[in-house]
């Protein structure tokens, strides 16, 4: 885990996303959704994992739909302060756009990752996460499978399906959860 290809990409006084560290908080592990209207409009999935925030852009957002298998490119890990962060990205910086915080919550192993004793760092070396959710917008158990033989950090997120498992897209839910604005609120 690392955050050197985070911190190339970036030019912190131009930017005001957070520089941040490795940090270790001990406690329960958040995940974020940061919706990301760049050149192309995504949804940055992340999961704490180690200090940092393990990351996946996905251009159709996530689906509380079993049968939607969305596509997600992993990305570079990011600082565990990423997580709050909301605002604009200058003209001219990498990623230059605007992010709101769509989703936040904590996740556990799903259970059968829990059974065969697996680390998260286990599952991620073999392209399988299993993962429970417990955001305001998205919960239950989700998946995270890596494509074999296509590009390198092509994955798919896809919806298990529980008891929280819907039809309804969850997209439409457009707010941050921590302002309530919409990416359109933004200035
Ligand atoms: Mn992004």
């Amino acid at each position: 885990m690392s955050l050197n290809k985070y911190t190339q990409k970036r030019n912190f006084n131009s930017s005001n996303e957070p520089k941040g560290e490795m940090e270790k908080t001990g406690g329960e592990l958040i995940f974020v959704v940061q919706k990301h209207a760049a050149s192309h409009l995504h949804y940055d999935f992340r999961l704490e994992m180690d200090g940092v925030l393990k990351s996946w852009a996905i251009p159709k957002g996530p689906s509380m739909n079993p049968a939607d298998k969305r596509l997600a490119i992993m990305v570079e890990d990011h600082p565990y302060d990423y997580k709050d962060f909301e605002g604009v990205i200058p003209e001219g910086n990498y990623g230059a756009g605007k992010v709101i915080v769509w989703d936040r919550g904590i996740y556990t192993l799903a259970e059968d990752s829990d059974k065969n004793g697996n680390s998260f760092k286990e599952d991620l070396n073999k392209g399988h996460l299993g993962f429970i959710l417990k955001g305001s917008k998205l919960k239950g158990e989700f998946a995270l499978v890596k494509l074999k033989g296509k590009q390198e950090n092509a994955w798919l997120l896809i919806k298990k399906n529980d008891d929280f498992a819907e039809n309804d897209d969850v997209l439409l839910q457009d707010k941050s959860v921590i302002s309530s604005r919409t990416l359109e609120d933004l200035v």
